[in-house]
């Protein structure tokens, strides 16, 4: 089951949660039981992960910072 990260508006806190990817959008309460919750983009990825030229290669890195967009 994917987990997404969430953010409480009301106290600022992050937290994760597993759910159904049916009910990723549905409102999720954060700990602390506010519901003025936004989700963020999930930072876990499904599976192995991206193989990304990153500072190996050289030559720049500009996107290795998410500079490029
Ligand atoms: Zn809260």
């Amino acid at each position: 089951m994917p987990r997404y990260e969430y953010r409480c508006r009301t106290c600022g806190d992050t937290f994760e949660l597993s759910r159904p990817m049916a009910e990723s959008a549905a409102p999720a309460s954060c700990p602390a039981g506010h519901d003025d919750t936004v989700k963020l983009l999930s930072t876990v990825a499904v599976g192995g992960t991206a193989s990304v030229p990153a500072l190996a290669g050289g030559g720049g890195g500009c996107c290795g910072g998410g500079c490029c967009g």
